[in-house]
C-alpha cells in the first residue's frame, strides 16, 4: 500500500532522497578515490536536490512562477544528464570524454524554454522533464548491462534494476499527467516510488563499488605477482579434498634455471619465468588447475572428468616451452622444462599423489631433463632411490614442501 502523503511531505522526501544520495556518493568517492564517476554522480544528485528545492519553493509560492519553473527545470535536466555521465564512468571505469556532449540536451531544452516559455505550462514542463529523465535513466541502465560482459558483479544488476524501475516510473508520471488511461499508477504514487528508487540507486552504487574493490582484492590474493598466473594459495584451495581415481597430478620445473640467473642476471630470469608461465597457461584449457607453486616450479591438476591424457597435455607444454623464443635484450634464452606425472588411484590421499608426481619429476631430472616421467606404481623403490640421489639442499621442490 502506498501512503497518501501530502504534497509538502512528498517534496521534502524527494529533496532528501537526492541529498542523502549525494552524501552517499561523496562518501564512496572519499573511500575509493580510484573509482571513476562518483564525483560527477555527487554533483548530479546535488543538482537534482537543488531542482527539487526550487520546485518546493515554487509550490509554497515563495518564488515567482517563471523563476522556480525555469530554475527547477534547467537544474533538474542538467542533473539527469550528469547522472548518465557519472553512471557510465562508474560502470566502465574508463573515461569517456565525448559523454560531456550529453549536456547539449539540457542546454537545448533550456534555450527552447526561454524561447517558447513552455516551462510556464505545468503539463509541458513536467512531460518534457520526465522524458529527459527517462532517456538518461534508460541510457544509464543500458550502459550498466552492456558493461556486464566485461565485469560481472551482482550489485551491477541490482543497480540496473533500480535505475530501470526509476525510468519506468518516470514514464508512468508522464502517462498519468497526460491523462492517459494506460497509466496503472496515479502520478503521485509513481512519484513516491521514484523517491524510494533514488535511495536504492545510491545504496546499490555504494555496494557496487565495494563489490568491485572486493573482487579486485580477491583476484590479487590468488594471482602470482611476477607471472600473473594463479598462485600456490589458489592452487591448493582449487584442488579437490580427495583425488578421484584417474585424476592426475603434474609437477613441472624449469631446467637449470639457476644458470639462467647466473648467466643473464636475476631480472632476465624473472622475464624468462613470466614468459614460460604465460606460455604454459596459454596451452591449457579452462578446468585444468594450474599455478606457480613457488620458484620455477608449477603445479597442474587434471581431473579425470576432463578425459585428458596427462602425458599428452604435459608433452604439449614441454614442446611449447622448447620452441619458445624468449628474447631478453639482444639474446635469445633457451628454456626447457621437466615434469613428473602421477595418476590417482582409489583411496590415495592428495599428499601421497603429490609426492608421487614429485618423485617422478626427480626421475625426469636425473634422466637428463627436458622430459616427462610418469610415476610407476610397480617400481617405487627405484624411484625413491633416484629421488634421494638427486636431492641436495639447493634442489628441494616446492611441491615437496608442505602445502
Ligand atoms: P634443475 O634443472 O635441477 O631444476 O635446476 P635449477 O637450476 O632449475 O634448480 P635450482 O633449484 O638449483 O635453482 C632454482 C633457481 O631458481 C634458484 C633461484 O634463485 C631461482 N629462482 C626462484 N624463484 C625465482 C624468481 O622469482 N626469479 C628468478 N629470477 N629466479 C628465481
Ligand atoms: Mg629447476
Ligand atoms: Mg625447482
Amino acid at each position: 500500500m502506498i501512503p497518501a502523503l501530502d504534497l509538502a511531505t512528498v517534496l521534502l522526501l524527494h529533496k532528501s532522497s537526492f541529498f542523502i544520495g549525494a552524501l552517499c556518493f561523496l562518501y564512496v568517492r572519499w573511500q575509493s578515490p580510484s573509482s571513476h564517476g562518483l564525483g560527477i554522480l555527487t554533483a548530479a544528485f546535488t543538482l537534482l536536490a537543488v531542482a527539487s528545492t526550487f520546485a518546493g519553493l515554487g509550490e509554497k509560492q515563495a518564488l515567482p512562477l517563471h523563476v522556480w519553473t525555469l530554475s527547477s527545470f534547467t537544474v533538474g535536466t542538467f542533473g539527469y544528464a550528469a547522472f548518465w555521465i557519472g553512471m557510465r564512468r562508474l560502470s566502465g571505469g574508463d573515461r569517456r570524454p565525448l559523454d560531456w556532449f550529453a549536456l547539449a540536451v539540457p542546454s537545448g531544452l533550456t534555450i527552447a524554454a526561454l524561447l517558447t516559455g513552455f516551462h510556464l505550462d505545468n503539463l509541458w514542463r513536467a512531460s518534457i522533464f520526465q522524458t529527459n529523465s527517462l532517456v538518461f535513466l534508460m541510457g544509464s541502465a543500458a550502459t550498466l548491462i552492456h558493461d556486464s560482459r566485461r565485469e560481472k558483479l551482482s550489485a551491477r544488476y541490482a543497480l540496473t534494476i533500480a535505475i530501470t524501475v526509476a525510468a519506468v516510473l518516470s514514464l508512468l508520471v508522464i502517462l498519468g499527467m497526460t491523462g492517459s488511461n494506460a497509466a496503472p499508477l496515479h502520478p503521485r504514487d509513481a512519484f513516491f516510488l521514484l523517491i524510494l528508487c533514488h535511495f536504492a540507486i545510491a545504496l546499490f552504487s555504494l555496494v557496487f563499488v565495494k563489490e568491485r574493490v572486493e573482487a579486485t582484492l580477491t583476484a590479487l590474493l590468488d594471482t602470482d605477482a611476477l607471472t600473473q598466473i594463479r598462485n600456490r594459495r589458489w592452487f591448493f584451495l582449487a584442488l579437490p579434498a580427495a583425488p578421484l581415481a584417474g585424476d592426475a597430478f603434474v609437477i613441472i620445473d624449469i631446467d637449470h634455471f639457476k644458470r639462467v640467473n647466473d648467466t643473464f642476471g636475476h631480472a632476465a630470469g624473472d622475464i624468462v619465468l613470466a614468459c614460460a608461465a604465460k606460455e604454459m597457461a596459454l596451452n591449457l584449457r579452462q578446468g585444468e588447475i594450474f599455478a606457480r607453486l613457488g620458484g620455477e616450479e608449477f603445479g597442474l591438476y587434471l581431473p579425470a572428468a576432463s578425459n585428458l591424457d596427462p602425458q599428452e597435455v604435459t608433452e604439449r607444454l614441454r614442446n611449447a616451452i622448447q620452441s619458445l623464443k624468449i628474447k631478453v635484450g639482444e639474446t635469445d634464452i633457451p628454456v626447457t622444462i621437466s615434469a613428473g606425472t602421477a595418476a590417482a588411484s582409489t583411496g590415495l590421499p592428495m599428499h601421497d599423489l603429490m609426492s608421487r608426481a614429485d618423485a617422478a619429476l626427480y626421475v625426469a631430472k636425473s634422466r637428463g631433463r627436458n622430459r616427462i616421467e610418469a610415476y610407476r606404481v610397480d617400481r617405487p623403490s627405484e624411484q625413491a632411490a633416484e629421488q634421494r640421489q638427486n636431492i641436495s639442499p639447493a634442489h628441494t621442490t616446492k611441491a615437496g614442501q608442505a602445502a
